[in-house]
Formats: structure tokens, sequence, C-alpha cells
């Protein structure tokens, strides 16, 4: 059992349409552990190196329009198996077949306007973690709760 962060965005549209608690809450019910939490306004530079595996997709300069045409909010979040875990309570990218119970199955109905980003592998995650916090905005500090949560190996 890895102990992984993970990037989590909620992006423009879920900001701008007050998702932005709900997704705090379905993290932190989980038993995910917040160990940074902002918001920001990505610039195209941020948002070129972000989404930089996009960059010669036809969605590529909608994308970047988007992402940053209004403020998201950045976290990063930390569980045994986080990066897989955030993936699938996201659901798939086009909401469309994303099944009831994700958050994008849930609360969005369209392709680009998806509510919510969550890094696709650890590797990924370590990078987009480095893109978008500085290391002394992580924190490193002991959710109490956590031993209810995973059990003590051994
Ligand atoms: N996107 C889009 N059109 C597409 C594919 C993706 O607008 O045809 C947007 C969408 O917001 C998606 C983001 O680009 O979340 C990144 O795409 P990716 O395939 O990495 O999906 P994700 O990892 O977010 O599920
Ligand atoms: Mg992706």
């Amino acid at each position: 059992m890895t102990v992984e962060r993970t990037l989590v965005l909620v992006k423009p549209d879920g900001v701008q349409r007050g998702l932005v608690g709900e997704v705090i809450r379905r993290l932190e019910f989980r038993g995910l552990k917040p160990v940074a939490l902002k918001l920001m306004q990505i610039d195209e530079g941020l948002a070129g190196r972000h989404y930089a595996e996009h960059r010669e997709k036809p969605f590529f300069p909608g994308l970047v329009g988007f992402v940053t045409s209004s403020p998201v909010v950045a976290m990063v979040w930390e569980a045994p198996n986080a990066v897989a875990m955030v993936r699938a309570m996201m659901g798939p990218t086009n909401p469309a077949s994303a099944p009831p119970g994700t958050i994008r199955g849930d609360f969005a109905v369209d392709l680009g306007m998806n509510v919510i980003h969550g890094s696709d592998s650890p590797e990924r995650a370590a990078e987009e973690v480095a893109l978008f916090f500085e290391p002394s905005e992580l924190v490193d500090w002991e959710r109490t709760q956590s031993r209810w949560v995973v059990e003590a190996a051994g």
C-alpha cells in the first residue's frame, strides 16, 4: 500500500458554480488528507505546462482559454493509492459517460467543463504538484482521524 499525493484542481466551472465545498467534502469524507490548498488564477504559461501532453490536440487552445478564464482551487491530497482513488471518484473525462456517484457523473454534462482535474499517474502527480506548489506550501501534518481510516501495518 503506497501512500501517494495527487494534484486536484476544481476547474473554473466548478469554482463559478459553487462546487468547491462539495469536491472537498467528498475527498475529506472518503478519508484522504489535504496537504495543500489555494485559490489561484492560472496563467497561459502554467496552463501550457500543466496540459503539455495535449499541446498538439485540436482542443488545446480552447482548454487553455477555459482554465485561464477564472480562478481554480488547487489542492494536494494524500492517501494510499490516492492517484487512482481520485480518478475513480472523478469519473471518466467525458461526463456523458460518467456514472452517477462520480463527481463528473453528478455535476457535469460537458466534455470541456468537467469540474475537476486529478493527476493520472504517480509520476505525473509529482510533476503537477511541483508545478502548482512551492515545497514550503505542502504542510506536513497528522490527521488524527487517519488511524481510524487506514489500519496500521503489522
Ligand atoms: N478536453 C476537451 N476536449 C477533449 C478532451 C479533453 O476539452 O476532447 C479537456 C477536458 O477538460 C479534460 C482536459 O481537456 O478534462 C484534459 O484532458 P484529459 O484527456 O487529460 O482528461 P482528464 O485527465 O481531465 O480526465
Ligand atoms: Mg489528464
